[in-house]
């Protein structure tokens, strides 16, 4: 038998008819003055397009999001591409939204977040490395206010900022576990005053976090305005506002802040902006992108990351309402091998047939379905197939959905591009149409912190109870006092697991939650609650695929995945 060997995503994408990304425009309608061309095939579109665009009723809003996904990722980006491509397909206007891949993962261990197979997004060299360099520009930002912290304080600190009290972090772009911890301004007295500090990842900074939540230029400034960076001697929270530096960082941010329009192998339009984790951050491209979008197409197919436990739930409980956006519908991406892991299957024995495994598993998704439908919305699950999966297995996942009332579709865009979506496209559309959508967050914000933590636990996880650690419980108190106890929460927790133990597969039941420490992004509008050893600077791993990476002498990227 002769073995098929299939393409790897470099080559399709360095293979793919791209449209220069005037075309792209050109279909959108958009004019010369409604973007700036970065490059032949990148352009920043113009906030002004809001003002332009303001009659224009919005475009329904798609959600894709997971179960709890095995370390390759379960393929969201590449059914959130396909389904943006099929609903193109099947003459709909459909524009794809998507985060931007942060470099740590790239280098480590995915190797790029641009699809996959015949469903990316492209030039995804480019998109997978520096881009529109937005994301180095959110770094600069968070780090331009570390140094006028350090510098307070060496000329004066006429604020009376207590050097042991910030909560500032410097970041960087990369899994760098040696700078988790540093010692700052040794040196004697010309180097500054001596402090304890560390760097988080960019992605799982307060300054991303703004980036994607803010609606505009003023409200960026306002919200980074209000950031907290550390507390004076007597405690009081000290805010960029008072160091008076918050329209430095607005600055350092202005260009950054305009979405960037790309495309995908299909040249459907895809709109890529913002680049939070969702393990340690809200997970979701920016608020920008998904409203330009649903301006300027009927559809909007938007990822939020890892499984329905994290993206989706701050998506929902953060981003939608900070947004005002009410998803029309949520496609829950589940691939056997995922299932069959959290069934019980060995990690090196994903590919062979276990039907035994797969029924087991099926608990994780049947957790995810039930969270969506606690958010009151309609849901499609999409069985993300793999070239190699059996067939006995696909169609006990779609049967096992048929039993449940679930709807469910087979997506083979990664194969085929958006005609291996257009079913799940009809589908998607179907249920926006005829069924009921009832969407609203699972908690108020006049709820305490500790209601709200406890709700997301129990009903999003399935926990039974939430023990707060003695240092999380004093932050529970000072945030309440400061204010800040109306504001939404942003768990970090593993993505591997329902629970906060990384090694709970499937339906984990009877388990606890530990929040060990809290975090005020009072910028960004919600407080950070760190669950078990969930880290805010990624290591990589022995084996990193960087190793993988070159570049040829003409300048041809190699080894991006
Ligand atoms: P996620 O967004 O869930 O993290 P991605 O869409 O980035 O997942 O996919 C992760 C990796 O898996 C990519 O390298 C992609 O090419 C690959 N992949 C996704 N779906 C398939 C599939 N059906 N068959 C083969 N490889 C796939």
């Amino acid at each position: 038998m002769t073995k098929v060997t299939y393409k790897s995503d470099i080559e399709i994408a360095q293979e793919a008819s791209i449209e220069k990304i005037s075309t792209i425009c050109e279909q959108l309608q958009l004019e010369e003055e409604d973007w700036e061309p970065y490059g032949k095939y990148k352009a920043k579109l113009s906030l002004s397009l809001f003002d332009k665009l303001r009659t224009k009723k919005d475009g329904k809003v798609i959600l894709v999001t997971s179960i709890n996904p095995t370390p390759a990722g379960e393929g969201k980006s590449t059914v959130t591409v396909g389904l943006g491509q099929a609903l193109n397909a099947i003459g709909e206007k459909a524009i794809v939204a998507l985060r931007e891949p942060s470099l740590g993962p790239s280098m480590g261990l995915k190797g790029g977040a641009a699809g996959g197979g015949y469903s990316q997004v492209i030039p995804m060299e480019d998109i997978n490395l520096h881009f529109t360099g937005d994301i180095h520009a959110i770094t600069t930002a968070n780090n331009a206010l570390a140094a006028f912290i350090d510098n307070h304080i060496h000329r004066g600190n006429e604020l009376k900022i207590d050097p042991r009290k910030i909560v500032w972090k410097r970041v960087l772009d990369m899994n760098d576990r040696a700078l988790r911890q540093v010692v700052v301004g040794l040196g004697g007295p010309l180097q500054g005053v001596p402090r304890e500090d560390g760097f988080d990842i960019t992605v799982a900074s307060e300054v991303m976090a703004i980036f994607c939540l803010a609606s505009d230029m003023n409200d960026l400034k306002r919200r980074l305005a209000a950031m907290v960076i550390g507390y004076t001697y007597d405690h009081e929270p000290v805010t960029v506002a008072d160091l008076k530096v918050e329209g430095a960082l607005t600055l350092l941010l202005k260009d950054a802040l305009a979405p960037n329009l790309v495309q995908t192998l299909e040249n459907t339009p895809a709109i890529i902006h913002g680049g939070p984790f969702a393990n340690i951050a809200h997970g979701c491209n920016s608020i920008i992108a998904t409203k330009l979008a649903a301006k300027l197409g009927d559809y909007v197919v938007t990822e939020a990351g890892f499984g329905a436990d994290l993206g989706a739930e701050k998506f929902l409980n953060i981003k939608a309402r900070y947004a005002q956006i009410k998803p029309s519908a949520v496609v829950i991406v589940a691939t056997a091998r995922a299932l069959k892991m959290h069934g019980g299957a060995k990690k090196d024995e994903l590919a062979s047939e276990n039907l035994v495994a797969l029924k087991a598993g099926m608990a994780n998704l049947q957790k995810h379905i039930e969270t969506i439908q606690a958010f009151g919305l309609p849901l499609v699950v999409a069985v993300n197939h793999f070239v190699n999966d059996h067939e006995e297995e696909i169609d006990y996942i779609l049967s096992w959905c048929q039993e449940q009332g679930v709807k469910a579709e087979r997506a083979e865009v990664w194969l085929k591009g958006g005609a291996g979506g257009e079913a799940l496209a009809r589908t998607v559309l179907a249920i926006t149409e005829s069924e009921e959508n009832h969407f609203a967050p699972l908690y108020t914000l006049d709820q305490s912190l500790e209601e709200k933590i406890t709700i997301i636990a129990q009903k999003v996880y399935g926990a039974s109870r939430v023990d707060f650690s003695p240092k999380a419980l004093v932050q529970l108190k000072e945030f309440e006092h400061n204010g800040w106890g109306t504001l939404p929460v942003c768990m970090a927790k593993s993505q591997y697991s329902l629970s906060d133990d990384p090694t709970k597969l499937g339906r984990p039941t009877d388990f606890t939650i530990t929040v060990r420490e809290l975090k005020a992004s009072v910028g960004a509008g919600f407080i950070v609650a760190l669950t078990g050893n969930v880290m805010t600077m990624p290591g990589l791993p022995k084996h990193p695929a960087a190793l993988q990476m070159d570049v040829t002498e003409d300048g041809k990227a190699k080894g991006l995945f």
